[in-house]
């Protein structure tokens, strides 16, 4: 691997140096007002990222996978029941964590490459008359399959029978890069990480709680202690943490935060689309295909590309790394070998991704692959040459 090639994984995502910097930090006093001027700028910066007006934002040191644990443990009671859909690994690992936890969960089997079947939520909450069902649960960017569901219409299936069960979100890779909206989608808990979106290292994970989930929290019984809310609010209370903080990466997320909405956060959801969309003109023209299988759930943050039957698309990816010393993502489960994946999230430009078309097609054609050199990077081109970039603040 060379370090001076970006990554074109979905997360970790590439970090602009200011933020590298402002990770860099000495030590200072992490009970201290010094300490609050980097934790609540945080918390705002997150709320409004997630498109909240009274979100209560929770920071802990951990990755999204502890802000998964955060959410199920603060809010529910052992053996309570919760809807989900399986349509590939990141939702898997929720639901066994769900089931590790000693919840219920009722799985939506749902075909990898598909969104989340809303009508069948819809469903199967009709039918849930005696409101067993505390919580569903819906992953917003499925990042093994590069699949986005419509949470909209997740929501809509809860009101239409005003069902109360809570509604909860993976975003970790769709939070800071794709359109997400806490209030309006009556959001009651959403989950991100610092490394995606937000262009930081791994080590911070990052929810907001709606006031039904912090009152649920009251009587929930799942165990938690590192995970409680109550023990973290208290102390941003008192401008610390109930533990040690991150300091660095808090403060880095500060800058993040300010990088995000400097740029816009329309600006930097259409800097996503655009880049994805030149990507997949760039799919097109290699005559491959997405695992995602209609425009409605492709992810603007991460393409997982399928290659032709009996080809091992694992070797695309250790290639890129062996030869020419760039990262791509393999295919996660039962998508393993049948897909690689090119993430498009974070701090990326156009020039940075025709870099990595470049050499996703010369590993395709060193491999045999019956594409023909420069015929993505081409598409990809005449697309970002005629849909120039409205903002150039991501340079950074
Ligand atoms: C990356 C990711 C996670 C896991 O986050 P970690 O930070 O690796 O624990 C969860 N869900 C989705 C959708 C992700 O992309």
């Amino acid at each position: 691997m060379s370090f001076q090639n970006p990554v074109f994984i979905p997360g970790p995502t590439n970090m602009p140096e200011a933020i590298r910097q402002a990770c860099y930090m000495p030590t200072i006093d992490h009970r201290s007002p010094t300490f609050g001027k980097i934790l609540h700028p945080c918390l705002d910066g997150v709320r409004q990222v997630l498109k909240s007006e009274t979100a209560h934002i929770f920071i802990f040191p951990s990755t999204g996978t502890g802000g998964w644990e955060t959410t199920l443990t603060n809010t529910l009671s052992k053996g309570d029941k919760v809807l989900a859909a399986r349509n590939g690994m990141f939702s898997h690992r929720w639901i066994d964590m769900c089931q590790r936890h000693g919840l219920d969960v009722q799985v939506v089997e749902t075909p990898w490459g598909h969104g989340i079947p809303a009508d069948k939520y819809a469903e199967i909450l009709k039918g849930d008359t005696s409101h067993k069902i505390k919580a569903v649960l819906a992953t917003h960017n499925e990042t093994a399959t590069g699949v986005k569901s419509d949470i909209a219409a997740v929501r809509a299936a809860l009101d239409a029978t005003n069902h109360p069960a809570l509604l909860f979100v993976d975003g970790v890779s769709s939070i800071a890069s794709m359109d997400f909206r806490f209030d309006e989608w009556g959001v009651d808990v959403a989950v991100t990480g610092s490394q995606k979106g937000f262009m930081l290292p791994a080590g911070l994970a990052i929810v907001g709680f709606s006031d039904k989930a912090v009152e649920a929290s009251k009587t929930a019984d799942l165990p938690r202690t590192f995970f409680d809310i109550k023990d973290m609010q208290k102390g941003y209370d008192a401008n610390a943490f109930p533990y040690t903080p991150p300091v660095g990466l808090m403060n880095g997320l500060k800058l993040s935060l300010e990088m995000l909405l400097d740029e816009g956060l329309d600006n930097v959801i259409a800097r996503h689309t655009r880049i994805a969309t030149g990507v997949r003109h760039a799919i097109s023209a290699w005559g491959l295909e997405l695992c995602a299988v209609s425009p409605d759930v492709y992810s603007d943050t991460v393409s997982a590309i399928r290659t032709p039957e009996g080809f091992n698309a694992t070797d695309i990816v250790t290639h890129a790394a062996e030869v020419y010393g760039v990262a791509f993502g393999v295919g996660l489960g039962e998508v393993a070998g049948k897909v690689f994946r090119i993430g498009h999230l974070g701090s990326l430009t156009d020039v940075m991704m025709l870099s990595g078309l470049a050499t996703a097609e010369m590993c395709m054609v060193d491999l045999g692959m019956d594409i023909k050199l420069g015929s993505g990077v081409a598409a990809a081109q005449e697309f970002y040459r005629t849909n120039p970039a409205a903002a150039l603040k991501n340079a950074a």
